[in-house]
């Protein structure tokens, strides 16, 4: 994936990752976004991370994690360096939040939920009355109302801030980091220059790439891809009680991803993972990836 305006990254080694939040097993919705991510690192000689985003430990599903990663191994999709943890990186967010703090950045915000306006944002002039701010409070990032923050994603076309990015959270009053925080530091720690992740992401990413600017980092080249959606719209999540996928069949559900992609067909003689996986390097395009925000599932994919 390439353009005028990432440039500069096609002459960065490439390197992908796939980030899921430990929050159930691997569904079919987190296998195509895996998948999505792990061809396009493979086809550009590229190097493909995993990063378990533990960041909110109440949200959390006891041994979602190791289920994941051992889905992801019976895949046939393996990363090629260590598994980063989100849990274990809050001293590089807290240097982050200094580092920002330092140069009059951020401000405390100790509105509740029902102070806030109806996009998350402060009313309450907390900025202008930091002294009045009680403890514990949250930390937002400032953005100025006449921010211009653009960036081009592969499939979804030229995206703007907006306007819920006034203002955004970067460490929550209960002392959690914010994802649009450890998102950033840890996409630039690992040296990510390809993000593959669901078009549900989209409108977060103005906000991360603000952030970016602010830090000094280089944006990433974003491709949102369409999620999928189950028969009554929602998407295929583990909120909406999305099926665990079944490791014993995952040929069919590397097939079903592969469809979803709309990526070419596997011959049928194709059995095992292994060429399955090899066959889908050797034809991937993300051209042939529709540029719709999502699919909805058919009722064989629901059943996987
Ligand atoms: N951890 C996030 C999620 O599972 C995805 C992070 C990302 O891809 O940027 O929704």
């Amino acid at each position: 994936m390439s353009d005028s305006s990432t440039s500069f990254l096609s002459k960065l080694p490439y390197r992908g990752r796939f980030a899921p939040s430990p929050t159930g097993p691997l569904h079919l919705g987190s296998l195509i976004a895996a998948l999505a991510s792990y061809l396009d690192a493979r086809k550009n000689s590229g190097t493909w991370l995993v990063r378990i985003d533990d960041l909110d430990p109440p949200r959390e599903v006891p041994g979602a994690a190791s289920s994941i990663l051992e889905s992801l191994q019976r895949h046939g999709l393996h990363a090629d360096e260590d598994i980063l943890r989100q849990s274990e990186r809050g001293s590089a967010y807290n240097k982050t939040l200094e580092q920002l703090h330092s140069r009059g950045e951020t401000f405390l915000c100790d509105c509740t939920r029902a102070m806030l306006g109806p996009l998350g944002t402060c009313q309450q002039s907390c900025a202008e009355h930091q002294h009045a701010v009680a403890r514990p409070a949250a930390t937002r990032i400032k953005v100025p109302a006449n921010t211009k923050v653009e960036f081009r994603d592969q499939l979804q076309g030229q995206q703007t801030l907006s306007p819920d990015t006034n203002n955004f959270l970067v460490h929550r009053k209960d002392g959690l980091y914010a994802y649009q925080l450890a998102v950033v530091v840890d996409d630039a720690y690992q040296g990510i220059t390809h993000i593959i992740r669901g078009s549900d992401l989209l409108d977060t990413t103005p906000k991360q790439v603000y952030l970016q600017q602010r830090l000094g980092y280089s944006t990433p080249a974003y491709c949102h891809i369409p999620v999928i959606s189950n028969a009554q719209g929602q998407k295929f999540s583990k909120q909406n009680h999305a099926p665990a996928l079944d490791n014993k069949k995952a040929a069919a559900n590397l097939r079903a991803a592969l469809e979803f992609l709309m990526q070419t067909r596997p011959p049928s003689k194709l059995a095992n993972t292994e060429e399955l996986i090899n066959f889908a390097i050797a034809h991937w395009s993300t051209e042939l990836i529709p540029g719709v925000m999502s699919i909805q599932a058919t009722p064989d994919a629901e059943r996987l």
